[in-house]
């Protein structure tokens, strides 16, 4: 291989190298070295689209208008990421009503904020508010109750939810959060791309968001007409990208995706390209599954049907919160 090559190569995969450890115990291979020029660009290295799933408005919480792209019949879940919901309104009347009290035990809620405001409060008195730009990563663990209310009356709210899922081992974790505000947050250049990394790695910015059990990877990207993004992630991580706005195509010659269609990347390969014809923005995440067994109901996430019970009884007995949260 020329010197050029070796470049043109290294081009292609310029977060390979800087990619974190994996997990203890998981078996993700390490970044394929020295491919040739023509295996770096062809499409056997890339993830290809899977499946386009077109999110879906649901109503939750008091009354919240939302469109939910994972957690619906079409794709219950993507292990580990059990829900992503999207919420986007001009109209008070969507989100007023906001969520007020309820409990969460055995998994992670993400809110990812890109105008308006929330204010979160929980059970053992912790108080945020998050505004456009921040984010919050809630770890429930063992269980919290809390409520995320709207702090206006009028004008855009627009954001996301995902929840994503715990192991067994750190199903009873105390509740942890992970509470960032715009601050936190740089956007840098990566080839063609505007990148805010909130989870994760790309050309050497790491995100803020620190010390989860799924080794989680959350990019908001935005691309210029006819722009393209390549980064890579572990090859046994599940993957999907959510297109917020304009649109985009991932893969080697992928299915044009409007804002609000979710793309499921599919694991094996460890490059996710992602290009766009007239300018675009879109989240990608990636995380590494459990493969464990889930059972869910409500705000509840458990690996049995006891656990489950167990959960509404403890709620039920008031006996649901056991620890005080920490922030970290
Ligand atoms: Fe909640």
């Amino acid at each position: 291989m020329t010197r050029r090559e070796l470049l043109a190569a290294a081009a292609l995969l310029p977060a390979a190298a800087a990619l974190p450890a994996p997990l203890a115990g998981c078996d993700v291979p390490p970044p394929a070295t020295g491919p040739t020029p023509r295996a770096a660009a062809g499409p056997a290295r890339l993830r290809t689209v899977s499946r386009v799933i077109a999110s879906m408005p649901v109503t939750d919480g008091a009354g919240v208008r939302l469109s939910r792209a994972i957690g619906s019949p079409m794709l219950p879940m993507l292990d580990p990421f059990l829900m992503l919901d999207e919420f986007r309104s001009d109209d008070p009347g969507d989100y007023l009503a906001g969520f007020p009290n309820h409990p969460h035990r055995g998994f992670e809620t993400v809110t990812y904020m890109l105008a308006g405001a929330m204010e979160h409060r929980d059970s053992m008195g912790n108080q945020g508010r998050l505004i456009a730009g921040s984010t919050q990563w809630m770890t429930a663990g063992s269980g919290i109750i809390h409520s995320e209310m709207p702090k206006q009356v009028s004008g855009l709210m627009h954001g996301f939810q995902l929840w994503v899922n715990l192991p067994r081992a750190q199903k009873w974790t105390r509740p942890r959060y992970q509470d960032l505000g715009p601050e936190r947050f740089r956007e840098i250049a990566h080839m063609d791309a505007r990148v805010r990394v909130v989870a994760g790695e790309v050309a050497g910015e790491v995100g803020p968001v620190a010390g989860i059990a799924t080794a989680p990877t959350m990019i908001d990207v935005t691309l210029p007409r006819n722009g393209r993004l390549d980064h890579a992630l572990p090859t046994a991580h599940n993957a999907f990208a959510y297109v917020v706005e304009g649109v985009a195509r991932f893969g080697a010659d992928g299915p044009r995706l409007e804002r609000g269609q979710l793309a499921v990347l599919s694991p094996g390969a460890e490059v996710v390209r992602a290009t766009s014809e007239t300018g675009g923005r879109f989240l990608l995440f990636a995380g590494q599954p459990l493969g464990e067994p889930v059972a869910r109901r409500g705000p509840f996430v458990m690996n049995t049907e006891e656990e489950l019970r167990q959960a509404y009884e403890d709620y039920r007995a008031g006996t649901l919160v056991r620890e005080r949260g920490a922030q970290g």
